[in-house]
């Protein structure tokens, strides 16, 4: 089995460096033969490997499409601007950024372009799903911002909305952001629209988990309400890792100088080529069922879980993403992470709005483009409520783990 999957590249690291091929070999065997439930992970293709791997690794080219500070230029010119127009086609935006190097980098970007420090946010408490960027006292964010949270209604696990509205008008924040890592409903982006505009707030739509949803068509767009989207390429879009800012051509070049020269030097036009080459496959067909499919994987997976016992936030989800406590079954999330880990069944722990105690946080995205369907969810509901429990001894569900992924290879050979 080759090391990378980017031909040109596989079969010298493991003639010249065999100890890191080794590596690289485990990662891949390990990736293929557990099941990855971890939400923000997917399995790119060959070909976005394929370009990560490329002699595009080798140039710098700090700015933008004609106007670099290199020379030697002409060809990743050609692929940025390749980029930016599908991106924007993709999505329906006037202008698309793909530089950024990750999802927080793109955050930084669109804060730097709208805000000033001191300025205040309203955006989503950690403790109910924002993100480091949202207002954490260890993240860039907290220090140079004044974060005003919101949260989630502690019944329904459902964004309180009037608490949006109240702290809007209470605290006429310079900008509003709505996303989350955790969050398993659409965002009412028309809200949070309308009350952006009661106070005169830009709107940041942080949509780094949805966005490969909303490229297939199977979640509503923030393009048409934010002021700015932030998103990751890496997550449910399943392109290399990365970030990408789209907004309207009025502040198209604030976010630009944002991006360069503000937080970044040189951009990485070997991932801006795999950005190219992922937006370039998610405007397909078979990428809008692949998303349907996530959806409706999660779907399965949420009431399945519930009918096992655990207590699914929302009472269900409508993306890839399925959050839910444990407790029930007699343990925590952190015991309940080790249990499965040990099983083969990797996925994380989570926040849960008003638990003491940690869930666990799963998503569908890597599974679905294995290949696997609700028949499939139903079986993984069903050995993970097993496992938790401690019912089901985890040798025995390794196997069954080992069994079940054996039959989606994720890189068939
Ligand atoms: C994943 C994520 C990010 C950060 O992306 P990185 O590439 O890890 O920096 C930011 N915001 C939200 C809402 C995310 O889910």
């Amino acid at each position: 089995m080759s090391v990378t999957h980017a031909p040109q590249t596989a079969d010298v690291l493991a003639r010249q460096d065999p100890e890191l091929a080794e590596i690289l070999l485990g990662e891949l065997d390990r990736q293929s033969s557990t099941l990855q439930l971890v939400a923000a992970e997917n399995f790119c293709s060959p070909a976005v490997l394929a370009a990560l791997g490329s002699a595009l690794a080798n140039k710098y080219a700090e700015g933008y499409p004609g106007a670099r500070h290199h020379g030697g230029c002409e060809m990743v010119d050609v692929a940025e601007r390749l980029a930016v127009e599908r991106a924007k086609s993709l999505f329906g935006a006037e202008h698309a950024n793909v530089q950024s190097h990750s999802g927080s980098s793109a955050v930084l970007a669109a804060y730097a372009a709208l805000l000033r420090p001191g300025d205040t946010v309203l955006a989503l408490g950690l403790p109910y799903g924002g993100h480091l960027t949202h207002g954490s006292p260890a993240n860039f964010s907290g220090r140079w911002f004044d974060f005003v949270p919101y949260g989630v209604d502690a019944e329904t696990g459902i964004i309180d909305h009037e608490q949006v509205r109240t702290l809007a008008r209470t605290h006429r924040p310079k900008a509003i952001v709505c996303g989350s890592i955790a969050y398993p409903r659409h965002i009412d982006y028309a809200y949070f629209r309308e009350v952006a505009d009661e106070v005169g707030a830009y709107l940041i739509a942080d949509a780094a988990h949805p966005i490969g949803l909303v490229a297939g068509g199977a979640a509503p767009s923030p393009v048409p309400y934010a002021d700015v989207v932030c998103a990751t390429t890496h997550k449910v879009l399943r392109g290399p890792r990365g970030g990408m800012l789209l907004c309207g051509s009025e502040l198209a070049e604030r976010v630009d100088r944002a991006v360069f020269p503000f937080t970044q030097g040189g951009a990485q036009m070997h991932t801006i080529a795999a950005k190219a080459v992922a937006f370039g496959e998610a405007a397909t067909p078979a990428f809008s069922a692949y998303a349907h499919q996530v959806v409706a994987n999660a779907r399965v997976l949420a009431a399945a879980l519930a009918d096992e016992g655990l207590v699914v936030t929302t009472g269900g989800t409508d993306t890839h993403l399925v959050t839910a406590d444990p407790a029930p079954l007699g343990v925590d999330g952190r015991t309940a992470r080790g249990r499965l880990a040990a099983a083969g069944m990797v996925l994380d722990c989570c926040v849960l709005p008003h638990a003491d105690l940690r869930g666990l946080r799963l998503g569908t995205a890597a599974v679905t483009t294995q290949g696997m369907a609700e028949k499939e969810m139903a079986r993984i509901a069903a050995l993970l409520a097993g496992v938790v429990r401690g019912g089901v001894e985890s040798a025995r569900a390794r196997e069954e783990v080992r069994d079940l992924v054996g039959g989606f290879p994720p890189y068939p050979a």
